[in-house]
């Protein structure tokens, strides 16, 4: 007996889109697959094998329309707000990791920007921002390496402004960006929290960009940076001379944990599906069956599929709440503790399932190729800031009432 919207062709059941794809988001996602399909994908591969920028793969995401998909569309973006941003950096990681990676620095850049900025700010930087112009975070330092949130560096006033001296440890679209928000601390600040974000603009004196030479994200220029007297106007401090923590809580570090996020979903996904692909057409002569024919593979993919959507689930779900956070002007700090969970689970999970898409595609996954560079991509999730490690810990703090930090 026929079970009722049950779909069922040829005896193979379908999977329902709602599973992969949050209601009301199906166009975007048909929009972001086009995109990477037509602009991402064939420069992937020539971009990890040199190290190089994706540079025209970012200008088609911004003529896209996908340059401030986080902003309001009365100010111009395409205000698909956080789960808009997570369908298409999880889709767009699927296509070329380096240029997702980039591209959720730059949103969560822009979204700081314009959640801190004033209205010349936005004024100032957003217009360029749609027409291709690219934001980067420039907070770790090599000083506190993973706490990034304690930096050394800083920038005294002087003048109408600020001289900042920094060290930066990673910068994503390092040397590329158009513009930075470099996170500092004031000595002049009469708050406690001394954090205060600059912007540092492409063309300043004083900025030093290093290469990026890496096991993944090979085309994300995410080296080390040198701010040396750089002097920045005090039009261009976001808020206020120190007290800045606030805007990590609220934004930096959600935008950046659900993006990332969704960007380790894709790469999972993209590795299980290269893995299909060649499973189903590899056959062997011997027995004229199908590397997808022994059950042993199948139950590999099936539990490879599992993990991924146990991570999907909490992606979406995450972002779903912080849409609706935002919608009631509630704070997005609200959601960091799934927020934790979700980025330790996902950046955990594409280690595991990048190395079962391999192990299902033999040796063939692993000469250089889709399956061994969606492991190389993957593996930096965990390493990312807040590491895994420190995640974990902060979740196990929560759980037994240990203050976040002491
Ligand atoms: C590809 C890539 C892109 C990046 N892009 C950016 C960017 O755009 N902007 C930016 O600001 N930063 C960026 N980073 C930096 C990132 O966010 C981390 O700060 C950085 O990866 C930490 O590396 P580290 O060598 O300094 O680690 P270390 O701090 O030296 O850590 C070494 C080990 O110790 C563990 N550890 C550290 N502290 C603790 C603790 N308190 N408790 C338990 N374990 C701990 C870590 O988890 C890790 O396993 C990027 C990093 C990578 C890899």
């Amino acid at each position: 007996m026929a079970i009722e919207n049950t779909v069922v062709t040829d005896g193979v059941m379908e999977i329902p889109s709602w599973w992969k794809c949050p209601s009301g988001y199906e166009e975007l996602l048909a929009a972001a697959h086009a995109l990477g399909k037509k602009e991402l994908l064939h420069r992937a591969a020539i971009s990890d094998q040199e190290s190089q920028y994706p540079i025209e793969s970012l200008t088609a995401i911004a003529n896209a329309g996908f340059g401030a998909v986080t902003i309001p569309a009365e100010e111009g973006g395409l205000g698909k707000g956080l789960t808009g941003f997570a369908v298409l950096a999880e889709t767009f990681a699927k296509y070329c990791a380096s240029s997702a990676m980039c591209w959720v620095m730059h949103t969560a850049a822009v979204q700081t920007l314009y959640s801190a900025g004033t209205n010349e700010q936005r004024q100032r930087f957003i217009p360029g921002v749609l027409k291709g112009e690219i934001g980067a975070l420039a907070f770790s330092e090599p000083a506190t390496g993973s706490h990034f949130w304690n930096v050394v560096s800083s920038a005294p006033r002087q003048g109408n402004g600020y001289l900042l001296n920094a060290d930066k440890s990673f910068v994503t679209s390092g040397g590329a960006a158009d513009w930075y928000v470099v996170c500092t601390s004031s000595p002049d600040a009469v708050s406690e929290d001394k954090l205060m974000y600059l912007i540092v603009e492409k063309d300043q004196d004083g900025i030093e960009f290093f290469p990026f030479s890496a096991m993944g994200l090979r085309g994300n220029s995410s080296g080390p940076m040198k701010f040396k007297d750089v002097y920045v106007p005090v039009n261009n401090r976001l808020g206020t001379e120190g007290g800045m923590n606030y805007y990590n809580d609220n934004v930096v570090d959600p935008l950046f944990l659900l993006g990332s996020a969704a960007c380790w979903i894709g790469i999972a996904q993209g590795a299980v599906d290269a893995a299909v692909g060649g499973a189903k057409k590899k056959v062997h002569q011997d027995t004229g069956k199908s590397v997808a024919s022994y059950q042993v593979i199948r139950h590999e993919l099936a539990k490879a599929q599992i993990l991924i959507d146990s991570a999907r689930s909490m992606l979406y779900r995450a972002a779903d709440e912080m849409d609706r956070c935002l919608e009631k002007g509630q704070l997005l700090s609200t959601s960091l503790y799934p927020l934790w969970e979700l980025k330790t689970y996902a950046a955990d999970m594409v280690i595991q399932v990048t190395n079962q898409a391999m192990q299902v595609a033999g040796g063939r996954g692993y000469l250089t190729g889709q399956i061994e560079k969606f492991l190389r991509d993957g593996r930096a999730g965990a390493l990312m800031g807040p590491t895994n490690e420190i995640l974990r810990e902060w979740i196990g703090r929560t759980l037994v009432e240990v203050p976040w930090f002491d």
